[in-house]
């Protein structure tokens, strides 16, 4: 049977094939590291990747490859790292933050409520009806 060897992905040292695209070295290290952010979420689930990032010395890009092997699921389900599409605040989900919401709910209203926004009177008016209607 042919021997098949690989190139690490993290150190490009040459090794006998695993299941992983990793050589037993990085592998180890990286368990440990693992076994870092795992700890980490236990204490503190649902923390931003950044966060844990700096709090484990692990790099973002790791716990992101954590992620899309599926080893972390708490971050995963919790979504906790997407942002306001507006305003980049963090937000557990959907596109937008509560703040950015309530601001577009404003504008909204503002627009259809002030009278200055349309000369045409009877235009604000069948607006105003439109609104109503769709209370
Ligand atoms: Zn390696
Ligand atoms: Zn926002």
């Amino acid at each position: 049977m042919l021997k098949e060897y690989k190139n690490c992905k993290i150190c490009g040292r040459v090794f006998f094939k695993t299941r992983y695209d990793i050589c037993p070295e990085c592998k180890r290290i990286d368990d440990e590291k693992f076994q870092l952010v795992r700890q980490f979420l236990k204490e503190f689930p649902g923390s931003k990747i950044n966060i844990v990032s700096e709090y484990t010395g692990v790099s973002e890009r790791r716990i992101l490859r954590y992620l899309r092997e599926g080893k972390i699921e708490i971050l995963d389900s919790d979504q906790n790292f997407l942002t306001c599409l507006k305003c980049g605040t963090p937000i557990k989900t959907g596109k937008y933050c509560s703040q950015c919401y309530r601001r577009f709910c404003d504008t909204v209203k503002k627009l259809y409520a002030n009278p200055e926004t349309s000369n045409d009177k009877s235009e604000t008016e069948a607006r105003m009806r439109f609104l109503n209607r769709n209370k």
